[in-house]
């Protein structure tokens, strides 16, 4: 019988098995994961469940329980160390032969230098670190965050209403920059400042304080000394690839793939560890919730295809990626791909931004506009011209 292994347990290894099932493949389908309980979704683990609006059994992913319905051998507490063209290399010596792979080992939290393993200090990318930041926060009375991108103010979010005194220590001089131009970072900077919270930006984080086993501050590189009963890691993740080293699937910030999220013959990627060839934007990797699973369906008919005829099934990965974020009662949403936009225009009374490159409409960005984001996600599908945004947007 003809076997499929997916690597990677989470919202997009699971979205994958869901997929090929749904088109027609009957072969054997084997999914492996490191952890031990059930899949699970991550956006709820930095809001509902940290503020205590969710338990885990409220996160658990829907498709994750259909995995035995879907004809699914899914082993748990099981790591994968090694590729070869024919088979998954496990932990322990075992390995798994297959005809064909998916690669779907997302990625993991980033690490600040020096950063020491002790009580208080909590990175966020897993269901236990979730767990683990909601007990500490529950007795904190100071808290840091390093990284001011999207999941570190979401914790600050949460932190302040529970009367935490917040401070995020930012890099850059904006915090969001990097991800969404200084203009939309100032907004939600300030949205911050609003309720409390304290930023510290253009600093850097030189050292932690630690007594007892626990830590009790962070040092900046300016001298300053912020005391933190807690301090979160927020520095952004990295795809997790370490273990295809020596595999046929070439490696570079992702997995590396093609228009099709194919990285070798019979072998393809999807979610956060898939960097592939956008057919508008270029070479990109999007940690987005949506991504993985638009990517499920494209790797699903794709790998189906090449499994039965032995060419690709031609089916690119060209959806318009989209995120969100939510802090306080604020959804921001993005459409699109900002990152090398070369102008940008605030509009919709300021709730709102668009994003060009070479005349081209590339990002839409907005606060509380849901319809403004779905219209722009379409437009920009449909290689809407600058000036043709810019325009329909003013009137
Ligand atoms: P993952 O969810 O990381 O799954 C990868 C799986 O692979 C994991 O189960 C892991 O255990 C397993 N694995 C890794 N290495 C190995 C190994 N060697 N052996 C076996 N198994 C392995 N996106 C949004 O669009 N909006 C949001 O508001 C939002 N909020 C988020 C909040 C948090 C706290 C986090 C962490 C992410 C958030 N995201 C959000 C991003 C979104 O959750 C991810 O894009 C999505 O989870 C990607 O799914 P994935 O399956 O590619 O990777």
């Amino acid at each position: 019988m003809v076997r499929v292994v997916v690597a990677g347990g989470g919202l997009a290894g699971v979205s994958v098995c869901r997929d090929l099932r749904a088109r027609g493949f009957e072969g054997e389908l084997v999914l492996l994961d490191r952890e031990a309980g059930p899949p699970y979704d991550r956006p709820p683990l930095s809001k509902q469940l940290l503020r205590g609006a969710a338990e885990p059994a409220d996160v658990v992913l829907p498709d994750g329980e259909r995995l035995g319905e879907f004809g699914v051998d899914h082993r748990r507490g099981v790591t994968v160390t090694g590729l070869t063209e024919h088979a998954v290399l496990l932990a322990g010596g075992g390995e798994v032969p297959f005809d064909g792979a998916v690669i779907a080992t997302g990625a993991a939290a980033r690490r600040v230098p020096g950063q020491p393993d002790i009580e208080g200090v909590c990175a966020l990318r897993t269901l236990d670190d979730a767990l683990a930041l909601r007990e500490n926060l529950a007795t904190a009375g100071n808290l840091v965050v390093i990284g001011g991108g999207f999941i570190g103010l979401e914790v600050a979010a949460t932190a302040v209403a529970l009367g935490i005194t917040t401070t995020v220590v930012e890099r850059d001089p904006v915090p969001l920059a990097p991800a969404i131009g200084p203009v939309a970072g100032g907004w939600m900077t300030e949205l911050h400042r609003a309720r409390g919270v304290r930023f510290a930006c253009g600093a850097e984080v030189v050292g932690f304080t630690v007594d007892g086993g626990r830590v009790r501050g962070v040092d900046l590189a300016d001298g300053e000394h912020l005391p933190a009963d807690v301090v979160v890691v927020g520095v952004g993740a990295a795809p997790v690839t370490g273990w295809l080293t020596g595999s046929p699937v070439p490696v570079a910030d992702g997995v590396v793939c093609d228009s099709g999220l194919r990285a070798a013959p019979r072998i393809y990627a999807a979610g956060d560890v898939a960097r592939w060839a956008h057919p508008l934007f270029g070479s990109i990797r999007a940690e987005h919730w949506t991504t993985a699973v638009d990517h499920a369906r494209t790797v699903a008919t794709n790998l189906v295809a090449e499994l039965e005829t032995g060419a690709g099934g031609g089916k690119e990965a060209a959806e318009v990626p989209y995120f969100w974020t939510d802090q306080y009662d604020v959804k921001l949403q993005l459409a699109g791909w900002a990152g090398g936009h070369d102008r940008c225009e605030v509009v919709e009374d300021g709730r709102a931004l668009l994003y060009g490159r070479e005349d081209r409409l590339v990002a839409a960005l907005a606060i509380n506009r849901p319809a403004f984001v779905a219209r722009h996600r379409r437009a920009i599908a449909a290689g809407t011209s600058w000036r043709e945004a810019t325009e329909a947007a003013r009137r």
